[in-house]
């Protein structure tokens, strides 16, 4: 079977995409590692309009059941390969080849790792990326939280509300994360701050024991016993398989216009029927709503490449309010 759309990721922006594609009467299919990506893990959101405050997992099982209602198909299995024959693009998911006449890209980060001894052994031994996730494991322990920004500071927040102690572990002495969430982490008394310092090793036979944690200022070293640590410092891009086939720029993120199309690698050659949004995009600002909207404007794009009405040769879209309603576009 043949899609009009392939759709790689099901986070905000390829859920967006989605619902979008379908509903201009397109057949999309998404193709996605997980469902939900980084916007899944976030405890509490607060900034995206219509909701004082919902849980990422909630928002985004929303999007999944609004885009399988309009028809979207969604299969969870992992893109290693796209390339294109005879304009025809072949999107090589474990072992299934799938056709689209379109793709957009949307498969967002990973989180990022340390990289520091005895992280990759201990993964899962109580060393996680995923606070949402794990915590509960954590009853009444003392574990640590590392990271600056808003994952680390809510991760820590909600730490103090189940384990007994928790180190919050940061590079700075200044977090990046909103001032009120780092003022509601000053007034936890069960989070003791440990700052302008970084993790040098982490220590255990089975299970983790202890993080080395290193002053940056002064040298001076020190051991913390936790049972726990919650590895939060941000996410990085993982665009290697891709990089034959789209620009990257020098982050690994695929560079995008603000039409949501891509170019061919090292070339500012557009390359037809590519597309992509969300945060694997060279787009700044990574926040849930941006990859919403970025994910609309690529479906709206792929929608006008395949009706043949590809705006921007038929008209110089800044000058032009209407878009593609005026267009004509059925
Ligand atoms: P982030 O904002 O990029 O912050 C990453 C933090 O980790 C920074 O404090 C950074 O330190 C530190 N870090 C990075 N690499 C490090 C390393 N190798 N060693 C030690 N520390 C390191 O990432 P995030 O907190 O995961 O948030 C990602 C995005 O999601 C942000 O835009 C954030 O606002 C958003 N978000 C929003 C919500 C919400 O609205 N409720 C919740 C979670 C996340 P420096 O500060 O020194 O660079």
């Amino acid at each position: 079977m043949q899609y009009d759309v392939i759709i790689v990721g099901a986070g905000p922006a390829g859920l967006t995409a989605g619902i979008y594609v379908a509903r201009r009467k397109l057949n999309p299919l998404i193709l996605s590692k997980n469902l939900g990506g980084q916007a899944i893990l976030a405890t509490s959101i607060e900034n995206y309009p219509g909701f004082k405050n919902i849980k990422g997992i909630k928002l985004i099982k929303r999007c999944e059941k609004q885009a399988r209602k309009f028809g979207v198909e969604i299969i969870y299995s992992e893109v290693k390969k796209i390339k294109e024959k005879d304009g025809i693009f072949l999107v090589k998911a474990n072992d299934k080849e799938f056709e689209g006449k379109a793709v957009i890209l949307a498969f967002g980060k990973i989180p990022r790792s340390l990289n520091v001894p005895g992280e990759e052994r201990l993964t899962g031994k109580g060393i996680s990326y995923c606070a949402t996730c794990d915590l509960p494991l954590f009853k009444n322990k003392v574990i640590a939280v590392v990271g600056g920004g808003n994952s680390a500071l809510e991760a820590a927040l909600d730490g103090s509300r189940i384990a007994k102690k928790v180190y919050l572990v940061h590079r700075r002495e200044k977090f990046r994360g909103f001032e009120d969430l780092v003022e509601r982490v000053k007034r936890k008394e069960n989070i003791k701050f440990v700052l302008n310092s970084v993790v040098k090793k982490f220590n255990g036979d089975e299970i983790l024991k202890t993080a080395v944690v290193e002053n940056t200022k002064t040298g001076e070293k020190k051991e913390l016993e936790i049972e726990g640590v919650f590895i939060e410092i941000g996410y990085e891009t993982k665009t290697d398989w891709i990089k034959d086939f789209v620009k990257l720029d020098e982050y690994g993120q695929i560079v995008v216009n603000w039409r949501c199309e891509t170019f061919y690698p090292n070339s500012d050659k557009i390359r037809p029927g590519v597309f992509a949004a969300g945060d694997v995009t060279s787009v700044p600002f990574k926040q849930i709503t941006v990859a919403v909207g970025e994910g609309c404007k690529a479906a709206l794009q792929a929608s006008a490449y395949l009706r043949g009405n590809n705006p921007h040769t038929l008209i110089e879209w800044g000058k032009y309010s209407g878009m593609l309603n005026n267009l004509n576009v059925k």
